[in-house]
């Protein structure tokens, strides 16, 4: 494993355009249950989908609205993780950084992480169905229609079958073309199109690193480190400090 984490470590240097791809098991640290975890517990029986898509919320926007404020409140429980914060820190070591998450937690920003890309938007923030009008979260969580045209409100995160922000689309595209090395941590690769960016890497010939305490996820890439994230960063940070 040392050797592992000190080949990965020089791989990033100050003029090295480093990519990295985050998913929900960074946060699970934090104490954020990934979607496929058992200890959703009452949410368990419902499928991602049911609750993270437009036809489950027209079908349900009650259960809709509960479950992201459920899980809107174990996410103000919780605080950011050392993977996290050694994220954060690179953003500041290496001026070619670019850091996208999958995750919708807004953790990485309250770590000190600016300009991340969130490209699945963020549990803190509504919009509303119609017009996009942004707002904020009513204190009882219950479906609230927008104060400016009157659709209903709902959270401002990207749900299955819908599409990305195509500002955030170009930015990611730009720098998967051109980066040094990428590394995604804690994502199972499941959900397109992030789970396709490690091998469009690999066929720009470009070293390609995964973080996963999941043996089985490794989806080829020329490094696969085998450990909880916050343990491999910090494995990697101290390799860059003593370097
Ligand atoms: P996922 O739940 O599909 O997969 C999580 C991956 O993280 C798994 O491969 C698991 O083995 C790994 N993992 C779990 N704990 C880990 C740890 N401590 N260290 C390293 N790896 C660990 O998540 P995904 O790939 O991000 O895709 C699911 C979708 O759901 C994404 O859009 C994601 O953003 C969203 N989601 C977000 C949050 C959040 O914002 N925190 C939480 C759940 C799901």
């Amino acid at each position: 494993m040392k050797d592992l984490i000190q080949k990965v470590a020089s791989h990033l240097a100050a003029d090295r355009r480093i990519v990295v791809l985050t998913g929900a098991g960074i946060s699970a640290e934090s104490g954020i249950p990934t979607f496929r975890d058992p200890s959703e517990g009452l949410w368990a029986r419902f499928r991602p989908e049911e609750l993270a898509s437009v036809e489950g919320f027209q079908k349900d926007p009650k259960l809709v609205m509960d479950w992201y404020f459920w899980r809107r409140e174990k996410v103000l429980a919780s605080k950011p993780n050392a993977g996290h914060q050694v994220l954060a820190s690179w953003a500041q070591k290496f001026p070619g950084f670019t850091l996208i998450t999958q995750n919708v937690d807004g953790l990485h920003e309250q770590a000190g992480s600016r300009n991340a890309i969130e490209m699945h938007g963020n549990i803190h923030r509504l919009r509303c169905f119609n017009k996009g009008h942004r707002g904020s979260w009513p204190l009882n969580g219950l479906p609230a229609n927008c104060a400016e045209c009157g659709s209903l409100m709902r959270p401002d995160i990207v749900w299955f079958g819908e599409s990305l922000d195509p500002e955030n689309l170009k930015k990611i595209s730009h720098a998967l073309q051109t980066c040094d090395i990428f590394l995604a941590i804690g994502t199972s690769g499941l959900v397109y199109p992030a789970a396709g960016y490690l091998q469009a890497v690999a066929r720009l010939g470009k070293p390609t690193v995964v973080i996963n305490k999941d043996p089985a996820s490794d989806p080829g890439a020329n490094f696969f480190i085998n450990a909880p994230a916050s343990e491999a960063l910090l494995a990697i940070d101290s390799c860059l400090i003593n370097s």
